[in-house]
This record gives C-alpha cells, sequence and structure tokens, in this order.
C-alpha cells in the first residue's frame, strides 16, 4: 500500500491513525457486530457517538453553553440559503465578498433578502482582504457575512472586521479546527466537514441560541429552519450517521495532538516551509498579498501555463497530488489541513526545488 502526499483542496486528506481506526472497527463496531454504516441512528451505539463527537468540539472550540452545535446535511452551500432564511428579521444583510464561496452566498442571500456588499476584494482577483475596520453597514442589517478563509484563492481573515456591533456570520469550512476561535464574537459559525475534519456530507453549524428562531417563514422548508435540528439534537432525521462517526475520530485526534493551540502551531510551521521557499523562488511565486495569506491554501504560479501543468503532472508521478489549482484561477494550489504531515510539505518544497533546477 502506497499512501500519496495529497494537498487536495477538498474532500481532503485525513489522519491516517483516524482511518486505521475506523478500518478496524469496519466490520465490527466495539462489540455490536455491526459497521456504524449498518446501525440506526436512534442506537445507544449512535447516540454515544454523536454525544461524545459533539462534546469533544465543545471542548475543543471552547464553545460556550448558549451555542447550539449542529451536525447538517447539504453541504456548506446549503447553508448558504439557511442563513438568511433563519436570521432574516429587517430583511438586509451586509455580505464581505472576498472570494467565489462568498460571492455565491451573496448571490443565494438576495433570493431571501436585500444583500449590500459593504467590501469586496473582487478588483484584484481575490488576492487580498479589504481593509474591514470602519464599513458603511446599515445600522438595520440582520447580519454580517464573512467566508474566513477563502479556500480557492488563499486569503484569509486574520482580525475579523468590525460589524458596527452586527451579528457576525462566517463560513468557516477550510479553516475549521485550524486554529483556536474566540466563538463568542460569531452568532454563526458553520462549515463542511470535507476540508479539514471528516469525510464529505456533514456541515457543522454552531449558532447562538437566541438566532435560533422560533418560527420562520412558511416557505422555508422544515429542514432547512435552524430549531428543527436544534430540538432534535441533529436527529431529526437520519444524519450523515458514518461521516459524523469520522467526525468525533478526528476530534479526538486533534484532542491528543494538543488541541487547538498546537494545531495552529503545526500549521504555522508547515505553511512557513512553503511561504518561505516561494518568497526565494525565482521560478514560483506566490499569489496573494502576503499579510493576509491562508495557513491552509496555497496557491502559486510560475507565470507559464505550460509549465505549470508540467509541474502538476511531474508532482503527481512523485506521489505529490492534487496540486492543481482550481479552475477558476489555474496555477497550482497546496492545501496543507491539519492532517497533512510536515513531511508531505517538505517533500512538496523539495520536489519544487528539483523543478526549478531543472527548468530555470
Ligand atoms: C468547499 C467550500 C464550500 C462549499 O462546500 P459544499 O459542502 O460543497 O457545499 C463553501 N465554502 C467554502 C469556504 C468552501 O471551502
Amino acid at each position: 500500500m502506497a499512501r500519496v502526499y495529497n494537498f487536495s483542496a477538498g474532500p481532503a486528506v485525513l489522519p491516517e491513525e483516524v482511518l486505521k481506526e475506523a478500518a478496524d472497527e469496519m466490520l465490527d463496531y466495539r462489540g455490536t457486530g455491526m459497521s456504524v454504516m449498518e446501525m440506526s441512528h436512534r442506537s445507544k451505539a449512535f447516540q454515544t457517538i454523536i454525544d461524545e463527537a459533539e462534546q469533544d468540539i465543545r471542548d475543543l472550540m471552547n464553545i460556550p453553553d448558549n451555542y447550539k452545535v449542529l451536525f447538517l446535511q447539504g453541504g456548506a452551500s446549503q447553508q448558504f440559503a439557511a442563513v438568511p432564511m433563519n436570521l432574516k428579521k429587517n430583511g438586509k444583510a451586509a455580505y464581505i465578498v472576498t472570494g467565489q464561496w462568498a460571492k455565491k452566498a451573496a448571490q443565494e442571500a438576495e433570493k431571501y433578502l436585500d444583500v449590500k456588499v459593504v467590501a469586496s476584494s473582487a478588483d484584484k482577483t481575490f488576492s487580498y482582504i479589504p481593509d474591514c475596520s470602519d464599513l458603511d453597514i446599515d445600522d438595520d442589517v440582520d447580519y454580517v457575512y464573512i467566508c474566513e478563509n477563502n479556500t480557492i484563492y488563499g486569503t484569509k481573515f486574520h482580525t475579523l472586521p468590525n460589524t458596527k456591533g452586527h451579528e457576525l456570520v462566517a463560513d468557516l469550512s477550510s479553516c475549521f479546527l485550524s486554529e483556536p476561535v474566540d466563538v463568542e464574537k460569531y452568532g454563526v459559525i458553520y462549515g463542511g466537514v470535507q476540508k479539514n475534519i471528516g469525510p464529505a456530507g456533514v456541515v457543522i453549524a454552531i449558532i447562538r441560541e437566541d438566532l435560533i428562531p422560533e418560527t420562520v417563514e412558511n416557505y422555508v422548508p422544515t429542514m432547512l429552519a435552524w430549531k428543527t435540528q436544534a430540538d432534535a439534537g441533529s436527529l431529526y432525521n437520519t444524519p450523515p450517521c458514518y461521516g459524523i462517526y469520522i467526525c468525533g475520530k478526528v476530534f479526538k485526534w486533534i484532542k491528543k495532538m494538543g488541541g487547538l493551540d498546537a494545531m495552529k502551531k503545526h500549521n504555522e510551521e508547515k505553511a512557513k516551509i512553503l511561504y518561505d521557499f516561494l518568497d526565494q523562488s525565482e521560478l514560483f511565486k506566490g499569489t496573494v498579498a502576503k499579510e493576509d495569506r491562508s495557513l491552509m491554501n496555497v496557491p502559486f504560479v510560475t507565470g507559464n501555463d505550460e509549465l505549470d501543468a508540467k509541474f502538476v503532472a511531474e508532482a503527481k508521478a512523485a506521489g505529490l497530488e492534487n496540486l492543481k489549482g482550481h479552475r477558476s484561477v489555474g496555477g497550482m494550489r497546496a492545501s496543507i489541513y491539519n492532517a497533512m504531515p510536515i513531511e508531505g510539505v517538505k517533500a512538496l518544497v523539495d520536489f519544487m526545488k528539483k523543478f526549478e533546477a531543472e527548468n530555470k
């Protein structure tokens, strides 16, 4: 068996230890005589799995008691609609557009309320995070929305926007559990787990209780009203059981690794190796403003499309997979999530050095 270094943006690399444990438990989960995939979501065994998963993410992120943790389906994209549907009061929201995912979220929200884009980095192909310290935000907006880490472009909000007292809603899909987060600064945090936490099919939403409305407009599907799942402990209908089980294992793995402070240190160390190389390379170049660089997604280019394609192909042959940039930006992108070992980043940089020497 040969595992590659997988730099995919998502679905993405998971801790090998977690995969092995899941393999060991595949046919007989802890004496139940069945796989977690075959188990009733109303069983005692599964209730323990979801309860422990919730407690572990609460411990990791220090989530206050007045926030609900929901395990949902439909991808992060489904929350693009659920957010305006549940938070709509005055019918207005402010969006900060720093990439495709924020743009898509804003477009979806426009179906349900008035969206005002209060800041954007579209003028420079989303290669930076705009100054959000003093935005023109109307007093009566229901919330301010950001995508905190821009998976495609490789930028991250290192300082949260000044929302002028309004609720902050953030899509954390590609930086979830990569570093400590002060949950109380947000009204709603959500993200698809397939970037940094688990298998595709689970979305985790962390919502302050008072933002979960008792009633929503009639057109809102039952499944998209947060209250439905909040009241049912995420078990209103059949949840993505197996995905939740793997997320739970990843939470325990992060705890064992030392929690989110340790994750941040590990991620900073990895990113530094790659960014330091990019900053002195004569062939490769990073594509975003240095101060806004993501620790998770690192896009880079040679400036020559043919050479980029050659790099991606030769890297693949050397066991460094999924380095092709997003189809909308081209070039390369290395996603170096929690589960990417430092050896993987070192192997990538060694390969880049060799490629540079051969293609001067
Ligand atoms: C991948 C991604 C999405 C879309 O996630 P789906 O689960 O496929 O809907 C949304 N936001 C961000 C930041 C992402 O990285």
